[in-house]
């Protein structure tokens, strides 16, 4: 199995690729807005793109799927309850940084996203993910469990030792602790967790460690 990263965008936003082996399938996970780069560690890696998979809503992990989608032909996936940011990227901009950048009309949606259902399972790549429907950091946000690897796809639900932020539009610290409850701490321990910003991490490590699931959960 090819499983890559890189820390993209001014947000250091974890896009992943995830594919069998050299010259397949790969499915990528998080279009942070530079689509130069997330098109270099596609072909670093010599394979073949045949799904981008999107966390939530937020333009550090879908400003760049437009123009993911637009150069390499594939289908963007993305749970509906997230229209809400991805149809107003400047307003959703401006609730972050303060004011909107120049540019801004890059990070529109693509023509169109697949709509992610919670429970489904995509094949992808020769891969299944489990499409888990994790709101809290965004009324949208979905994590992908690849149970066969052992690997969740966290995005900004779990980082190693934190939790993602709550109070942007549509965000809910007990509607995410919920989330997490019921829909991460349940793996086994022994799963990576592949979260969309900073270093992987297991789900028993976090289990331990992180001061949110020690206090809250
Ligand atoms: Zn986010
Ligand atoms: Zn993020």
């Amino acid at each position: 199995m090819i499983l890559t990263s890189a820390e993209l965008w001014a947000a250091a936003t974890n896009c992943y690729v995830i594919a069998p082996e050299r010259g397949g399938p790969a499915v990528i996970v998080d279009a942070p807005p530079d689509v130069d780069a997330v098109i270099r560690l596609i072909t670093a890696n010599d394979v073949v793109p045949v799904a981008l998979l999107v966390t939530h809503g937020h333009v550090d992990h879908a400003g760049g799927a437009a123009g993911v989608t637009k150069r390499t032909g594939v289908s963007a996936y993305l749970h509906p309850d997230d229209d809400y940011l991805v149809s107003d990227p400047a307003t959703q901009v401006r609730s972050i940084f303060g004011f909107v950048p120049p540019g801004i009309e890059e990070f529109a949606a693509p023509d169109h996203y697949v709509d992610l259902a919670h429970g489904e399972v995509l094949h992808l790549a020769g891969f299944d993910f489990e499409v888990r429907h994790t709101p809290g950091h965004t009324l949208g946000h979905c994590a992908f469990v690849v149970e066969d690897e052992g690997l969740i796809f966290s995005g900004d639900q779990l980082f190693a030792g934190a939790i993602g932020r709550t109070d942007l539009p549509g965000g809910d610290f007990g509607t995410l602790m919920d989330s997490m409850r019921t829909q991460v701490m349940t793996l086994p321990d022994d799963t990576r967790v592949l979260p969309g910003h900073g270093p992987e991490t297991t789900i028993g490590r976090e289990r331990v460690v992180n001061p949110f699931i020690l206090e809250y959960l």
